[in-house]
């Protein structure tokens, strides 16, 4: 007799485990453009936490060339890249990002997530090696395992402890063939950057890859929004994939890998997210070109993203708060407990901002935090705003 078994009973059990540890989302709605002020639930609110560092998703010129080329071009591609769908705007997307990078070619993907996940599972497989940052995205993770290689992990930024798990590695009998270094650019949840130019000379002296995903840095760090290759002035010859998205910064939807002519080719032959998905919407691509186009001829908005970021971090510095080791736009506002990063955030919204708390699982126990980002067109009144709400509340609930 077969086991009695329910199809999908688990998953109300499993939801409701997640909901009475506290560990489910709550979804909100936001119910206007991303602005810095925006309707979320029906409440007017000072948006902290948006990846639109440069405001470009309501850029007129980024909108425009959406419309114009969903009119000509239609609402989809009409098959995947692989089959049908290529559209010039695809390939001019290709070529104007390798452009902008500096790069002798780029691969443009549905997402950056796909990117991740189409690429690095055929970077290496059996006899070969993945060396991986610990605190990396989990897009990263999940494309280390779905491939055969072999995997370590080195501490967060840490060279020496790179330098040790590549040691170690030499000693594998038989030598791996490939290994490929792979680490965040920057880091989601601290804001901090990776050390890649230790990283690339670390890899060099064992002829190993290194693969980078700079999505939080594309369109905030560099000359012009350039990313971390850049920002660190390092090779292709260094740095072997540059991987980053259209759906920060940018302002719009898509991801990325640059490099060599023979990584776009090695990746559009191998990578199944893209091989077997539709392509992106030709607005899409189009909105993508502009975003690009905005970049090169108006660079006041990277340099005021920088200049909002300064304000505010000194403001939350002042009043007495951990902001940890950020580099970035990307600010965490350190709270301990997981209680006082929720407390906070909900007696901010009480104010009417709109920040995310960070907990456990997501950082350790004892690291909970609220992660404020900034950018391009907060007014510094309304940064002012932000930095006397974040002062009450931490005295409020003796996080400063
Ligand atoms: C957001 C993010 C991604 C995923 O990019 P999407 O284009 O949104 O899918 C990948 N890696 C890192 C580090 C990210 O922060």
């Amino acid at each position: 007799m077969a086991v009695k078994r329910h199809p999908t009973k688990y998953l109300g059990e499993e939801y409701q485990r997640l909901v009475r540890e506290n560990l489910n989302w709550e979804l909100k709605i936001l119910e206007t453009a991303s602005e810095p002020i925006c309707i979320v639930n029906g409440k007017k609110v000072l948006m902290l936490c948006a990846n639109n560092y440069l405001n470009l998703a309501t850029h007129p010129k980024v909108v425009k060339a959406m419309i114009e080329a969903t009119q000509k071009y239609g609402a989809g591609a009409g098959s995947d890249r692989s089959i049908s769908g290529n559209m010039t705007l695809h390939e001019e997307l290709d070529s104007r990002l390798a452009k902008f990078k500096n790069a002798p070619a780029s691969l443009t993907f549905q997402t950056g997530f796909m990117a991740n996940e189409g690429v690095i599972p055929q970077l290496a497989g059996k006899g070969d090696l993945f060396v991986s940052d610990e605190l990396n995205h989990g897009s990263i993770i999940d494309g280390v395992r779905l491939s055969h290689a072999d995997r370590a992990i080195f501490k967060h930024k840490d060279v020496e402890d790179l330098a040790r798990v590549m040691d170690e590695a030499e000693k594998h009998d038989p030598p791996y063939n490939h290994i490929w270094i792979l680490t965040d650019g920057v880091f989601s949840m601290d804001g901090d950057t990776a050390p890649l130019r230790e990283i690339a000379k670390i890899a060099k002296e064992h002829g190993a890859g290194v693969y980078v995903d700079d999505a939080h840095g594309e369109g905030v760090l560099g000359e012009g929004g350039r990313g971390i290759v850049n920002h660190y002035k390092l090779t292709r010859e260094e740095v072997h994939v540059e991987m980053g998205t259209f759906s920060k910064a940018f302002g719009v939807i898509g991801g990325h890998i640059t490099g060599g002519e023979d990584l776009r080719n090695f990746a559009y032959n191998k990578a199944r997210s893209w091989l077997l998905s539709g392509a992106v919407p030709p607005g899409v691509a189009a909105a993508c070109i502009a975003a690009i186009d905005v970049l090169e001829t108006e660079p006041q908005h990277v340099r005021k993203v920088w200049e909002n970021r300064a304000h505010l971090l000194e403001g939350l510095q002042d009043a007495g708060f951990d902001t940890g080791n950020t580099e970035t736009p990307i600010i965490p506002v350190m709270c301990g407990r997981s209680k006082a990063a929720k407390d906070l955030a909900d007696y901010l919204w009480s104010k009417e901002i709109f920040v995310l708390p960070i907990f456990y699982p997501m950082v350790a126990r004892d690291k909970a935090r609220i992660r404020v980002q900034v950018c391009t067109k907060h007014t510094t009144e309304q940064l002012n705003r932000a930095i006397e709400a974040f002062k009450e509340g931490g005295k409020k609930l003796g996080i400063i």
